[in-house]
């Protein structure tokens, strides 16, 4: 998971989420905003509306490699998935800042569990089925957001042998709450994740020799920026990224990236 770079929205779209927010807004009490908000989102949450069109389409110019999810890197992210819980929180379902492009299983096992943080604890402020429709209690959310926050300050990536998320060593209190809590409620360490970055590690390797070999063969810019590309647009960029960084602690990197020191900055 890393941070994702805001590419803006243009007036109009901007101008239209506004507006279905101000509905949701004024549409009374507490519990009247959260009924309001899932029945609009649904309603405007659409191809053929094209405030979402354009909605969905800046949020995947955020996404790795071909539409991959925010969270997992892995899948396709074809959910439009709010940051904070729309059930929880009425006052940012049309909010930019609170949407990324999710998979399936990372938007639908999140499944609006939520905590936040209250004196250096976790409150776990999920709604359970049936429980009365009130606000939850007060605090900063708890999960990494990778719209706001490095989520590279908190988490490590493993790369060695299970390529398991960890949180970095070190960190004060609250922040590794916060990271475990990350990693668990999001599930970053499933089976299938692990096999997909050892795989993405091989990868991206390879790549790297690659491209070492073509530029010492004295191949042209065009080829080599296109194994560049490649690179740079690869599913799993995480593993890119703790790749450069871990590269002084891991032999077989170090020589590579001292062959190859451009690619530090890819
Ligand atoms: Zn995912």
């Amino acid at each position: 998971m890393l941070y994702l770079d805001d590419p803006g929205l243009d007036a109009a779209t901007a101008r239209g989420l506004r507006s279905y927010q101000k509905k949701v807004d004024s549409a009374g009490k507490y519990a009247m905003q959260v009924e309001a908000g899932k029945r609009l989102f649904s309603r405007y949450n659409q191809q053929r509306n094209s405030v979402f069109r354009v909605v969905r389409e800046r949020l995947a110019d955020m996404c790795a490699g071909a539409r991959r999810c925010g969270y997992c890197e892995d899948s396709v992210g074809d959910e439009v998935e709010h940051i904070r819980p729309k059930d929880l929180y009425p006052e940012t379902v049309f909010v930019w800042e609170n949407y990324l492009l999710a998979c399936g299983p990372c938007n639908g096992g999140k499944n609006n569990r939520f905590s936040v943080m209250r004196n250096g604890q976790l409150v776990d402020v999920t709604r359970r089925r049936d429980a009365p429709v009130r606000r939850p209690r007060s605090g900063a959310p708890a999960p990494i957001n990778p719209r706001d926050e490095d989520p590279l300050g908190f988490l490590y990536l493993e790369i060695v042998d299970a390529f398991m998320f960890l949180p970095r060593e070190g960190l004060p209190e609250v922040d590794e709450l916060r990271a475990e809590y990350t990693i668990d409620v999001l599930k970053l360490n499933r089976d299938v994740l692990l096999a997909a970055r050892r795989e993405a590690y091989g990868t991206y390797r390879a790549r790297l020799y690659e491209y070492r070999d073509r530029r010492d063969d004295g191949a042209n810019e065009a080829a080599l920026g296109h194994l560049r590309d490649a690179i740079r647009t690869s599913a799993h960029p995480t593993v890119w990224r703790e790749m450069q960084r871990q590269r002084e602690f891991i032999g077989e990197l170090r020589t590579l990236f001292e062959e190859v020191p451009e690619a530090l900055t890819w």
